[in-house]
């Protein structure tokens, strides 16, 4: 059944009183602390769950599965791209298709193994097409995911791509220019880099590549992996 606009509203409404309710507030992790309690790992699954089965915007209509994120829930480093392509909403999984492959590739060649990291996205359904989401459904969606960040506590997140670098470290100027320079998300530090699918979509250009790898280098170097 469609729901009215007004309805809509409420729910938005509700699920951020919850949001705010199950929260104590934001705290910073150093290198070494200590993973969440039971109670922040609890409520972590139940926002998977609520993921699975909302309704809060258009694209719950159109997905075939939610994409709530994978990977260490307490993980140091987070990465957020834009919202599951074809492969992801069929699979439930972030990432699995072939930018995610390149994706994971890029973390593997960080030294780090994929279920070190956590992987997900800004909007968690799959837009028509893959086009980019609206401000609406990322307004909607984007509740879920600073609470995760909230409670993961990553030491760093990057951000691939344009959508949620908008996001978490806004700016005036292309991605070429803010790509590899810090930003600053409530004391997280922030590093944009190229989207894969960009990547795979300018093959031939190693520029962009060797541009990734050098902003990849920068966040092993604030985590002590180099
Ligand atoms: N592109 C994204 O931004 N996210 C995915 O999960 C897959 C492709
Ligand atoms: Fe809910 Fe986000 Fe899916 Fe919209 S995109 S239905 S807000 S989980």
């Amino acid at each position: 059944m469609k729901k009215s606009a007004a309805e809509l509203k409420a729910d938005l409404k509700a699920h951020v009183d919850f949001l705010a309710e199950a929260g104590a507030g934001f705290v910073l992790r150093s290198a070494g602390a200590p993973p969440q309690t039971p109670a922040e790992r609890k409520a972590l699954e139940e926002i998977d769950r609520q993921v699975l089965v909302c309704q809060l915007c258009p694209l719950h209509r159109l997905r075939t599965k939610a994409v709530p994120g994978e990977g260490d829930r307490s993980a140091e480093l987070m990465f957020i791209g834009e919202a599951p392509g074809r492969d992801e909403d069929a699979q439930g999984r972030p990432f699995v298709g072939r930018a995610g492959q390149l994706l994971r590739k890029i973390i593997a060649a960080m030294s780090f193994r994929e279920d070190e990291v956590y992987i997900t996205n800004i909007v968690k359904c799959r837009p028509p097409d893959n086009r980019v989401p609206l401000r609406e459904e990322e307004e909607a969606c984007s509740s879920y995911l600073v609470r995760q960040i909230e409670l993961m506590r990553p030491r760093v997140i990057v951000t691939l791509g344009k959508t949620p670098t908008d996001y978490f470290a806004p700016g005036r100027e292309s991605m070429t220019a803010r790509r590899g320079r810090w930003g600053d998300y409530r004391g997280i530090p922030v590093m944009p880099t190229f989207h894969p699918s960009y990547l795979i979509r300018n093959e031939g250009n190693r520029e962009l590549k060797r541009m990734v790898w050098e902003d990849m280098q920068k966040v092993m170097t604030l985590l002590g992996r180099k």
